[in-house]
């Protein structure tokens, strides 16, 4: 007895120094996000049954129209625009985004993509569902046992929980009576997994009539929670050679071969890649030849180029441009296409600021946040701090298996503190903490 009565004295003693140790809690606000779980989860399940792979028009007009009725319950003016206009990277639908305002000074824009990389027809295949279990992790501290809480379907975590995790964070803060901001937008794209082409502008023009943008792509799960200072940029680059077709076996010195332009032209310039400057080159796609007794007149090769610094990038294109003069066959003609790219993003001071705020105010509710100096994922936050301004990336649930139609889940059980720390950050830059 005198031994339990220790035990537990100990034990008050031990929590008493982790509760000094942890920064306070806003209860009031956590509980909120907590009785908010259930709300979440189903929103998160009526974005997951509408399919928006990026070409599926029919499924995002659908998710347009979810998403006006949800803006609309939050009181918030909405404006509905269609997607710009590009030859590459053709978007359907439209770009949608809604505004509330409030009584306080300062501007914060939200945004996550609706499109998903998961073609129509997924979703019959790989339907809504919830799994919990038990799970051993190994994390930076050592291997813990942990509960899991999972939903799993096409594009749950990406970025279908960042949408959600939007709008159940204003409603949130509205449950709260919180006013003291000037405008609050939340903005939805159709066309992200695509490029943003449609959506670039738009996205780069509200930053600029915002005084922060938070991004709510998913965050990793397993094994620790994240948050960029820095986001590649992308452009996948194409290569068309012609040749000149003839009998491979009676008088193949009569043809081009593109095939093997094709060969030297992958192997003349993979040594582009270079991890150290974080400019990732790959060949990814090749097509050459149909029939096996022609020498083949056609070729295509796809690569992925992946950037921090635009001097680097160009440099790269130079360095391709350059090949193309260079042939290693005379009769070949080759055509490099180089689409639009995606700006690589680097956190100003601001934005540095931002994470670390969003850091501490993750402790509040026991969370943690391991801070990645770059990832090769390129974002829409990219667009965003064009416009100068800080931008926070990334702030939708956890989750895993991004672009896979069997593995991708969001975790659902971090909901209460993902909300809380959305909501929190909310409060903290609205009133200028
Ligand atoms: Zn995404």
């Amino acid at each position: 007895m005198l031994n339990t009565r220790l035990s537990a004295l100990a034990l008050l003693l031990v929590v008493g120094v982790v509760a000094a140790q942890t920064p306070a809690r806003h209860e009031a606000l956590f509980a909120a996000a907590t009785a908010a779980k259930p709300q979440t989860i189903e929103t998160l399940k009526n974005l997951v049954n509408i399919e928006t792979g990026s070409a599926n028009a029919e499924g995002m007009a659908a998710m347009t129209n979810y998403l006006e009725g949800e803006l609309k319950s939050l009181g918030a003016s909405v404006t509905r625009s269609k997607a710009a206009f590009s030859t590459e990277n053709p978007a359907v639908g439209e770009n949608i985004y809604g505004t509330i305002k409030g009584t306080g000074s300062k501007k914060i824009l939200m945004i996550a993509h609706m499109d998903t990389v998961h073609v129509k027809g997924t979703l019959a295949k790989q339907p809504w569902r919830i799994a919990t279990g038990v799970e051993k992790v190994k994390t930076p501290a050592g291997e813990v046992e942990r509960a899991f809480e999972r939903a799993y379907g096409p594009g749950v975590a990406d970025a279908k929980s960042g949408v959600a995790t939007i709008l159940n964070t204003v409603r949130l803060l509205q449950k709260q009576g919180f006013k003291d901001f000037a405008q609050i937008t939340m903005m939805f794209n159709t066309d992200e997994e695509i490029g943003s082409d449609g959506s670039k502008a738009l996205i780069q023009q509200l930053a600029s009539q915002h005084d922060v943008t938070l991004s709510y792509e998913p965050t990793s799960s397993v094994p620790v929670e994240a948050m960029i200072l820095a986001a590649s940029g992308s452009v996948s680059v194409t290569v068309k050679i012609k040749g000149k077709s003839a009998h491979a076996g009676a008088e193949p010195e009569k043809g081009v071969n593109a095939l093997v332009e094709m060969s030297d032209f992958v192997l003349s310039t993979m040594g582009l890649d270079n991890k150290d400057k974080a400019l990732r080159f790959n060949w990814t796609i090749a097509q050459s030849g149909a029939v096996f007794n022609i020498i083949p007149d056609e070729a295509t090769i796809t690569a992925t180029l992946r950037y921090l610094s635009p001097v680097d990038r160009d440099e790269a294109l130079a360095k391709l441009k350059e090949r193309v003069t260079n042939k290693k066959l005379a009769g070949s003609e080759i055509t490099l296409i180089v689409p639009p790219f995606r700006p690589s993003f680097i956190a100003d001071a601001a934005g540095k600021a931002l994470v670390t705020k969003a850091v501490e105010i993750y402790k509040e509710v026991g969370g943690s946040i391991y801070v990645v100096p770059v990832t090769g994922a390129g974002t829409d936050a990219a667009f965003a701090a064009l416009s100068g301004k800080p931008v926070l990336e990334a702030l939708g649930l956890p989750g895993f298996g991004y672009h896979s139609n069997v593995e991708e889940y969001a975790d659902i059980g971090a909901i209460p503190r993902r909300l809380y720390l959305s909501s929190r950050l909310i409060m903290e830059i609205a009133q200028g903490k």
